[in-house]
């Protein structure tokens, strides 16, 4: 092999190994194994030692065993379902080799009868006989060696055993390539971190369990974040690559409407005004990320944004996840921008195709300058004139891929801004939006009370009904939130038509159901009703959007509440008591709670404070579980952990940045991307 295909090696697909056909294939692909690559960072997590040769009078039951023993006498029985049998002794005692299913030609073949032979499996003891039943291991006595061993225990699924996958990662780790070094030795030398081939080595032939410590597995934890942070190093130096026209303005517009408002603007929200601000009139493009607990006042925030750039003469596109959330936008917006006489239009998927194609038209002359809408906003289809600034709201299922292309779509002269109410911890706010200025809103308006929590079993759910049918009285409104069962939609869904009826035989005609296996217009249609307040109780799995304002739901029911992240039980609860009333949220749990739900009904109601129940809730538990990723299927990072290697983070970042100052190339780093499957991030064109 010539030195460049040695280093491919690892880039090819399974089948590139010698004994794995298409079964095989299969069966590792199961696995989420596609290419040698992937095989690779599958490490074992523990081991079997089998090294130990053990005499047949001290066998333990239950133990694995290597023996050394001569073959003595077949019981092949000619009746179905019985086992065939191979009588074996050594110097001390003898035992039978037990096989159900087997080919007696098989047998016979690696069983040869009064020869001396090697093997492996687990001890057992049937009807007052050892006996090792389908062994791991059998062999000459000249593999000895080979099976008494320690050897790497991997998490196998069926149709993979131990000696199969032994010999395909064996191969693997035989031809494990001398990439040149993508670290600078300066850095190596100081964390005394190993090479990256030592490091694999070692994951894979270490005799002892994982250490999330050792030098090994952080060197290459640090691979995995550099890689992460190199993305993200590198749209951020492309986006600062970019002269855009500054927009001018004189605050004309953003003073009529913050003299309107209703309230006055929080020292945050002016903070994150001036933030803007100023990125808005410099030459620099602004790629930022406004972060704001549920019920900051973001939105306000993004309008005044967006009445900068409409008076400088540019166009504003916010684009929300769902219809409902684009059209209460679109309506406050309306009522704002009236004072300055700035037509708004709404595009959704529901926008009628006539009416479509004229917005689209003024789009495209300018004759338009504001546009609220959903994903629609982004199709290749839509043309804006002169676009200079792009509003996501909620957008935290958005990933680097989709902003990098984001950010090209709207052309040199557009300002982004994205806008989360999902708290992340700090160590994965630097992973997912390294590449963006961060503004934050920490203090949430004055007016709003703390939300009462409470929690409850729910056997004494009949102590609710008088509750509510007082707070209906009060003229509040209710959401009902039901169980989340496991991760069965049907299993969600039948559960909250089931709470419907009975909540609809205690208050008539005075309760809605809405649930994810509606379509768009029923659900629509519910919200309206609810809005209207021609229903005053919503049952509801867990589909109500986020970031939706009802000022008059300031009660909230949460059922089977020990099913959800803390993180999760704080948007849901976030979304009542957005008006002038206390917010009460009521817990309902099933039997009795486990001391980690005690603690983390604890947290929440002793804070209203996101950012610090997200960091609780990464420590609780572990970072896998929040934001979705385990929905997605997808793993953030294969062997990095926000929690265990924050300091790696941290180093990371320090480098990088240190990197950047020196205008490094990329190219140094290629094999790194790749071996993270972060290569082809930079280079894709498709959006959402
Ligand atoms: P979010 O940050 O979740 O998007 P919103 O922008 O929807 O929050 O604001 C929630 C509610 O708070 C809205 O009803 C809004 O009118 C109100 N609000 C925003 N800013 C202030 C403020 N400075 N003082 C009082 N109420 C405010
Ligand atoms: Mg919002």
């Amino acid at each position: 092999m010539t030195n460049l295909k040695k280093k491919e090696f690892i880039f090819e697909k399974v089948n590139k190994i010698k004994g794995v056909g298409v079964k095989l294939s299969k069966y590792l692909k199961n696995k989420r194994i596609d290419t040698i690559n992937d095989l690779i960072w599958d490490f074992p997590y523990s081991s079997t030692d089998r090294s130990n040769l053990v005499e047949l009078d001290k066998l333990e039951i239950g133990k694995i065993a290597t023996i050394k023993v001569k073959v003595i006498k077949y019981n092949f029985p000619r009746i179905r379902n019985l086992p065939n049998k191979i009588l074996c002794k050594d110097n001390k005692a003898s035992i039978d080799i037990v096989y159900f299913n087997s080919r007696e030609g098989y047998l016979r073949k690696i069983f040869p009868i009064n020869k001396w032979i090697i093997i492996s499996g687990k001890v057992n003891f049937f009807k007052n006989r050892y006996q090792i039943t389908n062994p791991d291991y059998v062999t000459d006595i000249d593999k000895e060696d080979y099976v008494k061993k320690i050897i790497p225990k991997y998490s196998l699924s069926s149709g993979l055993k131990e000696k199969s996958y032994r010999k395909i990662i064996e191969q693997v780790l035989d031809k494990i390539p001398d990439f040149d070094e993508w670290h600078d030795r300066e850095i190596l030398d100081k964390l005394s971190f190993p090479s990256w081939k030592e490091s694999i080595k070692n994951m894979h032939l270490s005799k002892k369990e994982i250490n999330f410590e050792s030098k090994f597995y952080q060197r290459l934890a640090f691979d995995e974040i550099m890689s992460n942070l190199l993305i993200l190093s590198e749209n951020r130096r492309n986006i600062k690559k970019i002269i855009k026209e500054p927009k001018i303005f004189n605050n004309s517009y953003s003073k009529k409407i913050i003299k309107d408002l209703p309230f006055n603007l929080t020292k945050d929200q002016k903070k994150v005004i001036d933030e803007i601000k100023t990125d808005q009139l410099s030459k620099n493009r602004m790629f930022r990320i406004l972060q704001g607990d549920v019920g900051s006042g973001k939105t306000i925030v993004s309008f005044i944004a967006c009445a900068n750039t409409l008076e400088s003469g540019f166009q504003c596109a916010l684009m929300a996840p769902t219809e409902i959330l684009a059209k209460q936008h679109y309506n406050l917006a309306k009522k704002i921008f009236d004072k300055i006489k700035i037509d708004i239009a709404l595009l959704t998927g529901k926008t009628e195709n006539k009416e479509k194609k004229i917005i689209l038209e003024q789009i495209k002359d300018n004759q338009l300058q504001f546009i609220i809408g959903t994903h629609s906003l982004f199709q290749s289809k839509v043309f804006f004139k002169k676009l200079g600034l792009i509003i996501i709201d909620e957008q935290h299922k958005f990933g680097v891929k989709q902003r990098i292309n984001l950010a090209k779509k709207g052309g040199d002269n557009c300002d982004v801004l994205l806008m989360s109410a999902t708290p992340i911890p700090r160590t994965m706010m630097m992973s997912l939006y390294g590449d963006m200025d961060i503004s934050k809103i920490d203090q949430k308006p004055l007016n709003r009370k703390k939300i009462i929590t409470l929690s409850k079993p729910e056997e004494k759910i009949n102590e609710i009904w008088p509750y509510l049918q007082k707070e209906l009285k009060n003229k509040n409104q209710i959401f009902w939130v039901c169980p989340l069962i496991e991760k069965s939609n049907f299993l969600d869904y039948s559960s909250a038509v089931k709470k419907f009826d009975l909540i609809s035989k205690k208050f008539p005609n005075n309760v809605g159901l809405i649930h994810g296996a509606q379509n768009k217009n029923e659900k629509e249609k519910i919200l309206l009703k609810f809005s209207k307040r021609k229903i005053n109780i919503l049952v509801s799995t867990t589909v109500i959007e986020v970031g939706i304002d009802f000022p008059s739901a300031n009660i909230m029911i949460i059922e089977n509440a020990n099913k959800f992240g803390l993180a999760q039980l704080h948007q849901l609860h976030g979304r009542v008591g957005r008006g002038h009333k206390q917010g009460v949220c009521i817990l309902l749990f099933k039997g009795s709670l486990s001391k980690k739900a005690i603690k983390r009904i604890k947290i929440l109601k002793s804070s209203n404070d996101g950012f610090f129940i997200a960091d609780e809730d990464m420590k609780l538990r572990g970072f896998g579980d929040i934001l979705g990723f385990q929905q997605s299927g997808d793993k953030f990072f294969k062997i990095a952990d926000p929690i265990k290697h924050s300091n790696l983070f941290d180093l990371s970042e320090k480098y990088i940045r240190n990197l950047e100052k020196s205008n490094y190339s990329l190219k140094k780093f290629n094999i790194l991307l790749r071996l993270f499957d972060r290569a082809e991030i930079l280079n894709s064109e498709e959006f959402i």
